[in-house]
């Protein structure tokens, strides 16, 4: 079978090529000379799946697609306390060059703003880099988030620097208030070089799904930067990735994302994709005319929209039933998809609500995909009441999903792989129960028995 999606970007692209208002950015004149009519649309993946339609290896400059990917990197180098320090994470509702810094402190407002995009290369790498070092740590960061070494266009480069005279202004006001500490001209250097690196749409859509993957490269399996990161970048560009119509596209689109003034467009859905588009020609805040309604298509035709997300915690439990022999009868809980907080509320109650009088009980993890940390802990905790209550509690977790379980005081869990093991009863010992366990009376009463090695 032919896969419908490369099919049905070829048809979102087709409905908006027509569109030819707006024209490419020419404040840098080097981006006036971009093909008006490129169009390119990629869905990545977080397990490394591109699909792509149009333009897709047509390169052009990263420029403000860079902003969020730099914070990463600074926020990964230093920690979060440094870099909040110097740039602030509160929506400033303004263009993406004005010359505004927080009254009392001096401090740019946010990082996708030039004032703070200016700032954060500079807390990368370690304090007192040179110049050349803490551009090639950028470079490099970006390079890894894409998954292939990316390079600078010095005629992009060039260009921009002869123009960048409110980008310069900004970096002296910074280096007045001692945001900046480093020469305003080489930071801006840095962060036009920064600006300049080429990317395609495939390189942006990969570099999307990377944090969408909770940073690390769906392709080269790298980990970039860590999730609390993520989750801050993700934020961020959720309330301050679309300049001065950040509201509108939260409201209608819902994917953080950020755009950049050569026409590139990058949306980040976490645990789902990283999308990216690719069309020159801006609308008055400087986002690509035609990025901008093929990612509202997306959003609606594919139920993208991050608070419109369906509710998973009813099918979690998919069967609660009695399994085994006459003799050797078995409650068993199966569980199944990823489960999150609301999820394992469900299984706490149903296993609260039933009534049964079998002694063995296994909570079946086989059909379950991701356990997140409080449901991790929940379900230790129902498998520690269970114990209390005189049950023998088996966790079936063949991708151990629960490593080194610790069902606290007064618990005890039999792991083992298979369901099987738990319902044919071992010819040695009590049914199905492993050997080597630890006792229940035991100082270390809560450590657990891996069953494998026991089973008959
Ligand atoms: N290099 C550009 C600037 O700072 C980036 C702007 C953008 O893409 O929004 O002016």
């Amino acid at each position: 079978m032919h896969s419908v999606i490369p099919d049905y970007l070829i048809e979102a692209l087709a409905d908006v090529a027509a569109d030819v208002s707006g024209a490419p950015a020419d404040y840098i004149p080097e981006l006036a000379t971009a093909d008006p009519d490129c169009l390119g649309a990629v869905f990545a993946t977080v397990d490394g799946t591109i699909y792509g339609a149009g333009d897709v290896d047509t390169e052009f400059t990263i420029q403000s697609i860079s902003k969020p990917f730099a914070y990463a990197l600074a926020l990964s180098d230093r920690g979060f306390r440094p870099v909040l320090a110097k740039v602030g994470v509160e929506p400033s509702g303004e263009a993406f060059n004005e010359i505004s810094l927080e009254h009392d402190t001096g401090r740019p407002r946010n990082p996708m703003i030039n004032a703070g995009a200016i700032t954060t290369p500079s807390l990368t790498g370690t304090p007192g880099l040179d110049p050349a070092a803490r551009v090639a740590r950028v470079i490099d960061g970006l390079s890894a988030f894409a998954g292939r070494q990316l390079s600078v266009d010095d005629a992009v480069c060039r260009s921009e620097m002869e123009h960048a005279y409110r980008n310069l202004a900004i970096a002296n006001m910074l280096r007045s208030h001692d945001i900046l500490t480093e020469d305003p001209h080489a930071v801006v250097d840095g962060y036009v070089r920064q600006c300049s690196v080429l990317v395609t749409a495939r390189d942006l859509g990969m570099m999307a799904a990377t944090l969408a993957n909770g940073g690390v490269n769906p392709l080269s399996g790298e980990r970039v930067v860590d999730e609390q990161v993520v989750r801050q970048v993700l934020s961020v560009m959720a309330t301050c990735g679309m300049y001065d119509a950040a509201g509108d596209w939260a409201t209608q689109v819902g994917i953080p994302a950020k755009s950049g003034v050569a026409g590139g467009l990058i949306g980040a859905l976490p645990g789902q994709l990283g999308i990216a588009t690719f069309s020159p020609r801006l609308d008055v805040h400087g986002n690509s005319v035609r990025g901008v309604a093929l990612f509202e298509r997306f959003s609606s035709d594919a139920g993208l929209h991050v608070m419109e997300v369906p509710p998973s915690a009813p099918s979690v439990v998919r069967s609660n039933r009695v399994d085994g022999t006459a003799s050797h009868s078995v409650r068993v809980i199966q569980l199944q998809g990823g489960i999150r907080f609301a999820g394992a509320e469900r299984i706490v109650r149903e296993v609260a609500e039933t009534v049964f009088p079998e002694t063995i009980v296994a909570l079946d993890l086989t059909m379950v995909y991701s356990l997140d940390d409080v449901a991790r802990r929940m379900i230790l905790e129902v498998a520690r009441r269970l114990t209390l209550d005189g049950h023998d509690v088996h966790l079936v977790d063949p991708e151990s999903l629960i490593p080194d379980p610790d069902p606290g005081e007064g618990g005890r869990i039999i792991v083992v792989t298979d369901l099987q093991e738990v319902l044919r009863p071992s010819p040695q010992g009590a049914p199905g129960v492993a050997s080597g366990e630890v006792p229940h009376d035991r100082a270390d009463v809560g450590s657990v028995a891996i069953g494998e090695e026991s089973v008959g």
